[in-house]
């Protein structure tokens, strides 16, 4: 077999960005001419994190085959450039299921089924899955911290790992914290130095050793954790904080991580070529323009749940050499007589996708304000569905237009459930099964779409059909897309047989498009979505010309 492996643990406390710094090794390797993929495997029960709430675990990300997915999965896509799949992400409820059902189907042959051999098994092929000729590298994140209960069955699935494949094939890379105390002057190694002994303990040498620091580590600390963890002097590196995440393959590229890491798995890599990381990099630190873009949604207070999303403007700033200032309002606090207030320093405005009627009305009247003072507005998702309820009740003058996700008795129910859905949904209702609702009945991940000549959506993608990824239970309902028409709305994106809307826009308005799907999924600093690059364009456009930001 042709694949190594890299695995990446992290230790001391959660949030050190272990998966920033596995994707920007990924980056770092496949800019060497290796091909390479990644893939993370999160220890929760959940068989993926389509059914948590995005205020406890942030965005879940969907992918091109429908997966709904950890957050990480879009970074290793952001850096990578590749796309990721259902196979990159593996929990401990999907790996349990697949041993359950097995269990079930008498596969076990009467054998009692335990922890090891069947799940560490069943992890690792999960893990060997990515294996091909056309793959030099796989790394593999691990979700957790080394300690974690949960972790115990990955780590030792890992650890069998270096046994079955050899030591040329195989490597651990631990994530830890050096914390600087300010009031000693000094950084302190103990929290490593207890991290490793854990993993140790479970019978995992880490061969490198990433130490998360505010401060650049000496030789002298790094010899020292070299001593106490038992790893090689050049093989402790500090990942420093960053104020910017995509410096950080440029970081660890300066401190030699790469290098090492082809040596110790003996992998024939060219030196790297990083001049788009530098370009983009510099491009980050000089912007030409600041502007504010304000983002109407529900979850403003846990950053995370918005993460592709603020990705996604950050590189529509960067294709248009502006630095974004990003103002998150909470929709639940927004209300027609406040809207002016919470939206008057925002040169553009996001309403992003989201579930359930809280904030809804919020959301409602900052497109008020967006369509009539001009103000460039996106809507994603749930936003497009806002947009064209705002459209139906204040230009059409149907009141009370809504969506049934948020009134099932609507007379002019503009956004719903198609037939189908609606039936297999009531049938769950019926029975209070609303569980078996998921998935079943959500339009989950790419799906092409027909763009219309002469539209302000094919003045961005510059091309006549297009693949977007979707995350959604209801559509805009075409009954009404005539009268829609008739009053100046605009479809200019289609699904090929145009039974689904999946774009609108406004005539006579700088910038105002709504999309049925998630652009935000699919944008990469090295290739800015269209539409957010747009619509940052047009929202510069409006602060030149005299909106106060
Ligand atoms: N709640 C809406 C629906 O299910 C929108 C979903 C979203 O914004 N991702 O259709």
């Amino acid at each position: 077999m042709h694949t190594k492996f890299i695995f990446v643990t992290g230790g001391v406390l959660s949030s050190l960005g272990k998966g920033l710094a596995a994707a920007s090794i990924a980056a770092l390797l496949k800019a060497r001419g290796l091909r390479v993929s990644i893939q993370k495997l999160d220890p929760y029960i959940n068989v993926d994190p389509g059914t948590m709430n995005p205020f406890q675990h942030g965005e879940v990300y969907v992918t091109d085959d429908g997966a709904e997915t950890d957050l990480d999965l879009g970074h290793y896509e952001r850096y990578l450039g590749i796309p990721m799949h259902q196979r990159n992400n593996y929990t401990s409820g999907r790996i349990y299921n697949t041993v359950i059902t097995k269990e079930r189907r008498g596969d076990y042959l009467g054998g009692t089924v335990q922890v090891i051999p069947h799940i560490t098994d069943e992890i690792k092929s999960s893990i060997l899955g990515m294996a091909s000729d056309d793959l030099d590298v796989s790394l593999v994140e691990i979700g957790g911290t080394v300690g974690d209960i949960e972790g115990l069955p990955f780590l030792e699935a890992i650890r069998q790992l270096r046994a079955d494949l050899g030591r040329d094939n195989v490597l651990y890379i631990h994530l830890t914290l050096v914390p600087y105390i300010k009031t000693a002057g000094e950084v302190k190694t103990k929290p490593t130095q207890h991290s490793v002994k854990e993993l140790r303990s479970l019978g995992i040498q880490p061969d490198i050793i990433l130490c998360r620091s505010e401060v650049n580590l000496g030789e002298d600390i790094k010899n020292k954790i070299a001593l106490f963890c038992d790893v090689d002097k050049d093989a402790v590196f500090t990942a420093i904080d960053v104020n910017h995440i995509y410096e950080l393959p440029l970081t660890l590229y300066n401190e030699g991580v790469d290098q090492k890491i082809a040596i110790l798995l003996r992998l024939a890599a060219k030196n790297p070529n990083l001049q788009d990381w530098k370009d983009l990099v510099h491009n980050l630190h000089h912007p030409k323009a600041h502007i504010t873009i304000a983002i109407v949604g529900k979850y403003v207070d846990l950053k995370e749940a918005y993460k592709s999303l603020h990705e996604a403007l950050t590189h529509g700033g960067v294709a248009n050499n502006a630095a974004i200032r990003f103002l998150y309002v909470n929709s639940e606090e927004v209300t027609a007589a406040n809207v002016a207030e919470c939206l008057s320093e925002a040169d553009g405005i996001l309403v992003p996708g989201g579930f359930g009627i809280r904030g809804v009305e919020g959301k409602i009247s900052a497109i008020t304000y967006a369509r009539k003072n001009r103000i460039p507005f996106f809507g994603i998702c749930l936003g497009m569905q806002c947009a064209v309820i705002e459209y139906a009740r204040n230009v059409m003058g149907l009141t009370k237009a809504n969506s049934e996700e948020f009134d099932l008795t609507t007379p002019d129910p503009v956004i719903y459930l198609m037939k189908e859905w609606f039936d297999f949904r009531k049938k769950c209702v019926q029975r209070r099964d609303m569980t078996s609702e998921k998935g079943g009945t959500m339009r989950l991940g790419a799906y092409p779409c027909v763009i219309e000549k002469g539209t302000k959506a094919f003045e961005a993608y510059a091309t006549a059909e297009v693949s977007e990824r979707h995350r959604h239970r209801y559509e805009f309902n075409t009954a009404y897309q005539h009268r829609f028409e008739e009053a100046g709305l605009i479809f200019s994106g289609l699904s090929p047989d145009k039974t689904l809307v999946e774009i609108v826009e406004i005539r006579d308005h700088p910038w105002f498009l709504g999309c049925q799907f998630h652009p935000e999924f699919t944008s990469k600093p090295m290739q800015p979505h269209p539409l957010f690059r747009e619509f940052i364009h047009a929202a510069l456009a409006n602060k030149k010309s005299g909106h106060e930001s």
